[in-house]
């Protein structure tokens, strides 16, 4: 007997029994019953899932339903209205049973959903380790509020220079010795890692004119190789003041003012001719050993005297390099490391120490 050939009525119960059938594994689902509450997340969807394709094969427009609908209009005309409440009736409790579970397993995929994002207070924090600033950031902020304090301004600026900036602006003309590939790091043809801060000077005469006062602390690379007391990228700080009527009484004048605050009110200076193509007449500049006061001592190996870097008077060519007029203008220039004072002041015994980022020796400077 096919299908179309059963009673119509035979045919509703039939597809109810086949529905009943397969509904049964999601009874637990309705009412209070609590076996159902303890699914994880990912069973209930599971179950979500397996509950949509029950309810496309009995309430489809392939399920049996459908085909019982289909059959209304076929039924004795005194029987039409019966049955098509029979079957409107099957169809609204099917659709209504798989409504509840359908319910169901929205709240506790919710509620799992919840439970996995919740945070778990009752878990100890994680205590944050922190930081602070590396020795030679110590070191060039004590030198930048010493000289911000005397009016100067802090200048900045890039570490690949051009040939004019590194060489040419601080008179050092084509073929003198301080060009060398053996001592810079050329990057390609005319570009170069700055060797000294000076660059920073020429940058911010072009942009302010005179009269300035400026430091220029910041990285400078050199071909030296890694021993205690020398490596190929290292730290200093340049200073310039030009002004109308700077003399050299005004650069011994700063310097000892900068030491004074520095190392302590007691401290002497000493300056040494020398020569730098930037500046004319040239000093290197020394002060008395902080640690024992010029007697002599370890740190100042036995000399009473401690290095502190070069200075001068701007040479003229540097001053019409950026512009300024050197009949009107004259100034000083100065240049200091600050990992070698730095290195000095807490008696480092190897310069590299600052560069490594060994926590544990940086840990020390808290
Ligand atoms: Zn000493």
């Amino acid at each position: 007997m096919t299908v179309s050939e059963r009673d119509p009525v035979q045919q509703v119960e039939a597809a109810r029994e086949a529905f009943e059938r397969e509904f049964e594994r999601f009874a637990r689902f309705i009412g209070d019953d609590v076996s159902a509450v303890g699914l994880s997340l990912k069973e209930a969807e599971a179950e979500q899932h397996a509950l949509a394709e029950l309810r496309a094969r009995h309430t489809g427009k392939k399920s049996a339903l459908a085909a019982c609908k289909k059959l209304i209009g076929r039924v004795a005309p005194e029987q039409r209205a019966e049955f098509g409440q029979l079957v409107q009736q099957q169809a609204a409790s099917i659709s209504e049973s798989i409504e509840q579970v359908d319910q169901k397993l929205n709240s506790l995929i919710e509620s799992a959903r919840t439970e996995r994002d919740s945070i778990d207070v009752s878990i100890p924090g994680r205590r944050p380790r922190p930081g602070h600033l590396h020795p030679i950031t110590l070191m060039r902020q004590r030198i930048d509020d010493i000289f911000v304090s005397m009016g100067y301004i802090v200048e900045d600026d890039r570490e690949i220079e051009t040939d004019f900036y590194n060489f040419d602006a601080l008179n050092i003309p084509e073929g003198h010795p301080a060009r060398d590939t053996q001592d810079k790091f050329y990057t390609t043809e005319g570009f170069a890692l700055r060797s000294q801060t000076s660059t920073v000077q020429i940058h911010a005469m072009q942009r302010r004119g005179a009269p300035v006062r400026m430091i220029a602390p910041g990285r400078v690379f050199r071909r030296d190789t890694p021993d205690p007391t020398h490596n190929p990228m290292f730290f200093q700080v340049e200073g310039l003041c030009v002004d109308r009527g700077i003399t050299m009484a005004h650069l011994k004048g700063t310097l000892a003012e900068f030491v004074h605050r520095l190392f302590g009110p007691e401290t002497q200076t000493r300056f040494r001719p020398s020569y730098f193509p930037f500046t004319e007449p040239s000093a290197e500049v020394d002060y008395s050993c902080f640690n024992c006061g010029g007697k002599g001592c370890r740190i100042c190996k036995h000399s009473g005297w401690i290095e502190l870097g070069g200075s001068g008077m701007v040479h003229p060519n540097v001053l019409r390099a950026a512009k300024v007029d050197p009949e009107e203008f004259t100034g000083f220039a100065f240049g200091l490391g600050i990992d070698r004072t730095c290195a000095r002041i807490y008696q480092l015994d190897d310069i590299r120490l600052l560069f490594e980022n060994d926590v544990r020796f940086l840990e020390q400077f808290r």
